[in-house]
């Protein structure tokens, strides 16, 4: 799910740099030996984030510049941890678990620019901001990072515990699992610790359908009856359709909520493409497509300024890709204990793809899709490397030589 940003329009990674698709060729042979490059965007302090387009005979594809590979986020898939561990002059990551709660920075503005509202009691107050002199002394540490909508609902989802399964579940139902997430939103907080809860509409079900709409669409009107304030909503995506009226302009369907969101033509290009494969598998039966906007009143509309969206298996676990999606079913129907690590955690230098919990030691399990990528490739061996060196046992799975996804390791 990481961004990339090149000459103004976002891509995603993984589809850019799919070197059978004849369209992400195209567009990086155009920029190849251009100074518009790729920039990822799982970031926004001012470290390089940038990637070069590389040719090799007739294919082109992307490469990190030297030591950049740790200004990543930690979940972006082109994040490698530095080679040394000294305490650098680091910045502070846009995610902080702190004991029992999750403070999150986000990019995204939560209102109108050129406004800043103060919210006393209920009533909002908003007010200009002119250029006010500066209180306090310039720190010389570098600012905190922020992170975009996707990382926000990856806090909400690792509060949630929605990545952890235990073996005796055997269905983890929609109302159950926005239930999670709406009570883990009371231990995250964003900028000057608001409370998320105070922003968040999370689609939820009860009693029936109707009762459900209707308490769904009463929070989404009251968390936007400033028009200077953004909801942050969250939801599953039924359908997804172009407007009639305003060409370019795409309005969501999100189950239990009965009015569209609608992604103006610029956000709905870049969203687009940003989040290509998701888009296209919105309403197959096995998965589901989540997503998290910030949204705005207008008049009666109700209009996105940003958005993310993550796959999740049919039991909200989240997964990168189809693959991935083929492990936790299998790893649910053979009741195993799993989970989809969303941060680093222990000592494990890597993300890996599951951790598998119910044997002596954890097991770490890789999922490599990608076949046709050297630097895919020599990461994958210092990884594998990785694990060897520090008896990390690790099963692993390449679809691409394997048709038959490898039997698990054996519960212990
Ligand atoms: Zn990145």
């Amino acid at each position: 799910m990481s961004e990339l940003l090149l000459d103004g329009e976002t891509y995603d990674y993984l589809w850019l740099t799919d070197r059978s698709h004849a369209k992400a060729q195209q567009i990086l042979r155009r920029y190849h030996g251009c100074t518009e490059r790729p920039c990822c965007q799982c970031l926004t302090d001012k470290r390089n984030r940038q990637l070069v387009i590389k040719v090799r005979g007739q294919r082109y594809y992307l490469a990190r510049k030297a030591d950049t590979s740790h200004h990543h986020a930690e979940w972006c898939l082109l994040y490698e941890p530095p080679e040394t561990g000294g305490p650098s002059a680091k910045q502070k990551p846009a995610i902080q678990y702190e004991g029992d709660t999750v403070n999150v920075k986000l990019q995204t503005r939560l209102t109108r620019a050129s406004f800043t509202t103060t919210q006393t009691d209920d009533k909002p107050v908003a007010e200009d901001k002119p250029n006010l002199p500066h209180k306090k002394a310039p720190s010389l540490k570098p600012a905190r990072a922020s992170t975009r909508p996707v990382g926000l609902f990856q806090a909400l989802i690792q509060k949630a515990q929605l990545n952890d399964w235990q073996p005796q579940q055997t269905e983890r139902p929609f109302a159950a699992s926005t239930r999670a997430l709406a009570k883990a939103a009371q231990t995250v907080t964003l900028e000057k610790q608001q409370p998320v809860a105070e922003r968040l509409v999370i689609t939820l079900w009860e009693r029936n359908l109707e009762h459900s709409q209707a308490i769904n669409l009463a929070a989404l009107q009251t968390r936007t009856d400033n028009p200077q304030q953004a909801a942050i909503v969250v939801g599953e995506i039924m359908a997804c359709r172009n407007s009639t009226k305003i060409e370019g302009s795409i309005g969501l369907k999100l189950k239990l909520l009965n009015v569209p969101l609608w992604l103006p033509p610029p956000l709905a290009r870049k969203a687009t493409n940003s989040f290509a494969q998701l888009f296209d598998e919105i309403g197959k039966p096995d998965r589901r497509i989540l997503a998290i906007a910030a949204v705005f009143r207008n008049k009666t509309s109700f209009v996105v300024s940003d958005i993310g969206l993550i796959r999740t298996n049919r039991q909200f676990i989240p997964v990168d890709s189809s693959y991935e999606l083929q492990v936790t079913d299998k790893l649910i129907a053979e009741q195993r204990r799993f989970s989809k690590p969303l941060k680093l955690e222990g000592e494990l230098r890597y993300l890996p793809d599951f951790l598998l919990h119910d044997c002596q030691i954890p097991w770490v399990m890789e999922v490599f899709g990608i076949t046709n990528d050297d630097k895919y490739q020599a990461h994958k061996l210092e990884k594998l490397q990785y694990y060897r060196d520090h008896g990390i046992p690790c099963w692993q799975w390449e679809p691409d030589a394997e048709k038959v996804m490898p039997d698990f390791p054996v519960k212990t």
